[in-house]
């Protein structure tokens, strides 16, 4: 059995598959689609990849057992359409690669029951640090950083190391060289695009027709659905956005939605990349002199550490980690997050991205959504669910440390060392949106102050007690505690009355 983000041809459960013996299946199950409400573009990116996928297995020789989702005998779970598959064709025993969530593992674990047969779990072999290794690299440390576990990845990789051992170009990490604002002319890379083929059409009507309501627009649908589009989706960013991919990593500008980010994670995260391939791939732009060096570092470092971390943290944490809420965050999500309008145009603009096309890059995730759902004290599991719907790269592996971690520090500082909480002036610096926002971002307080400006100063008031001994923010504290009595009054009450008015309290 092959599940939706395991589209690789070399998947373990594939490894010793015989055409003439094996059958493989492919089910679309209901569960899968509304255990979260996911952006129509991400059901229909992962239904279109999974028929392109069972057609190449039958050109193949393969015989492949597809149960689409309006097969009106669908049972619509795994475990299910599992044992159904099995009664059809006296199966014997099934075989089927570890899953990318826990809640799908704890099921799988019932599907022996289930189904009547052995069912073999086989280890997910696609990512470079298999899980007993992240484990044992994890035990006795009280805290993980993420830049240790990237250098024992680089040297055990050889990626980016030179003959002696060392990194190439003699440091681990090239981002003081990074981060820069986007100057207001720049050529910007051509975009990439698939036109969607009949398959794609046929997903598209299905899920139109059974997902109406959810958040997000099928149109303009240009998603990759196979390996070999995926493939030319990667040689695309490497030709045209890699080369600038340090230097705008972390900027934003409206009207530009890709900015020199490569849009390749639904491809790596459904299978239809190897990320050995794309690291490879960049490595050897660099080694041809195609790309800087600040450029390919940083993005491999994405890869071959920001990815594999995460996936280590979540396995090595779960099921726990999905209930951490380290500073009692209690408010709903606003809205705003599902469409309301709202004239903070930052997260107007990011919003409405991720609505017409399930994607925003790393720094509108982390210092527009992210943190201003960490300024407003929202409930970790509500923001960790609008991240798993909306993003068509979401799986929960690869959301919850994301969310939970890097954004919410809702795990205590397990992931990160302090949580990324900024004022507006960080948004101001890195985007255009400021510009055209009616809030002024220079004002902390008053009718136009930039609502980012006094939930920070409240967010640090509100958590001083958990944060205040935090080496990392020693200094945000030692300025805070400078502010005169009166406005730090006006922050807080100020806040109050924006909170009271945006959020409702659990
Ligand atoms: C709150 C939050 C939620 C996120 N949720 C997801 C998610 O559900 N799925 C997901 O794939 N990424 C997630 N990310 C990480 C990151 O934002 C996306 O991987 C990235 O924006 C995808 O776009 P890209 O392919 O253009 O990335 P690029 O900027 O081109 O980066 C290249 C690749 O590096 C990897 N990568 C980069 N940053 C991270 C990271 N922090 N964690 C894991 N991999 C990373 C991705 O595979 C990405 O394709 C989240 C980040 C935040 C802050
Ligand atoms: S002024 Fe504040 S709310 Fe408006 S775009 Fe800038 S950071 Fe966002």
């Amino acid at each position: 059995m092959i599940l939706g983000d395991q589209l690789s041809r070399g998947i373990s459960s594939l490894s010793d598959a015989d055409p003439k013996r094996d059958i493989v299946l492919l089910a679309e199950v209901a569960d899968e689609t509304r255990y979260v409400p996911h952006h129509p573009k991400k059901i229909a990116f992962i239904f279109s990849a999974m028929r392109h996928f069972a057609a190449e297995l039958r050109a193949e020789g393969f015989k492949v057992d597809y149960v689409t989702l309006d097969d009106p005998a669908n049972t619509g779970a795994f475990g299910s359409e599992l044992a159904r598959a099995v009664a059809r064709h006296g199966a014997g025993s099934a075989v089927v690669t570890h899953p990318g969530e826990w809640r799908v593992l704890h099921a799988m674990q019932g599907w022996e029951d289930e189904a009547r047969v052995p069912v073999e779990i086989r280890a997910d072999e696609r990512f470079f640090c298999a899980l007993p290794q992240f484990r044992q690299w994890a035990e006795g440390r009280r805290q993980l950083r993420m830049e240790f576990f990237y250098r024992e990845m680089r040297r055990g990789t050889g990626i980016l190391m030179d003959a002696d051992g060392e990194p190439v170009g003699g440091r681990w990490n090239f981002d003081a060289e990074n981060r820069k604002a986007v100057p207001a002319r720049l050529d910007m890379p051509p975009a990439f695009f698939v036109s969607p083929d009949a398959v794609t059409k046929e997903v598209l009507s299905l899920v139109a027709a059974r997902f109406p309501d959810n958040f997000g627009t099928l149109e303009g649908f240009d998603y990759a659905v196979t390996a070999a589009d995926a493939r030319r989706a990667l040689a695309h960013f490497i030709d045209h956005a890699l080369p600038s991919f340090g230097d705008y990593q972390d900027a934003m500008r409206q009207g530009e939605d890709r900015l020199f980010h490569s849009v390749l994670s639904p491809y790596l995260n459904a299978g239809l990349l190897d990320p050995r391939a794309v690291c490879e791939a960049a490595e050897t732009a660099w080694r041809q002199g195609l790309a800087p060096l600040n450029a390919v570092e940083g993005f491999i470092r994405q890869i071959l550490g920001w990815r594999e971390y995460v996936r280590g943290i979540y396995w090595l944490k779960m099921p726990d980690y999905a209930h951490t809420n380290r500073l009692g965050a209690y408010r709903s999500l606003p809205g705003l997050y599902w469409g309301a309008p709202t004239g903070m145009n930052c997260l107007h603009q990011c919003v409405d991205q991720t609505r017409r096309l399930a994607h925003a890059h790393h720094i509108q995730r982390l210092m527009v959504t992210g943190n201003f759902a960490l300024l407003i004290g929202a409930r970790p599991s509500e923001v960790a669910e609008w991240y798993l719907a909306v993003y068509i790269d979401a799986y929960e592996w690869v959301e919850l440390p994301n969310v939970h971690g890097m954004v919410l520090y809702a795990d205590g500082g397990y992931l990160g060392s302090k949580p990324y909480a900024a004022s507006g002036k960080y948004i101001d610096r890195m985007s255009d949106y400021c510009r055209n926002c009616r809030y002024d971002v220079k004002q902390t307080v008053g009718p136009r102050a930039c609502p980012f400006n006094f939930l920070y100063w409240n967010f640090l008031i509100e958590n001083a007690p958990q944060l205040r001994s935090n080496q990392r923010m020693a200094m945000i504290y030692a300025s805070m505690e400078r502010m005169d009595e009166v406005k730090r009054a006006a922050i807080q009450d100020q806040a109050a009355r924006f909170l009271g008015e945006l959020t409702t309290e659990y």
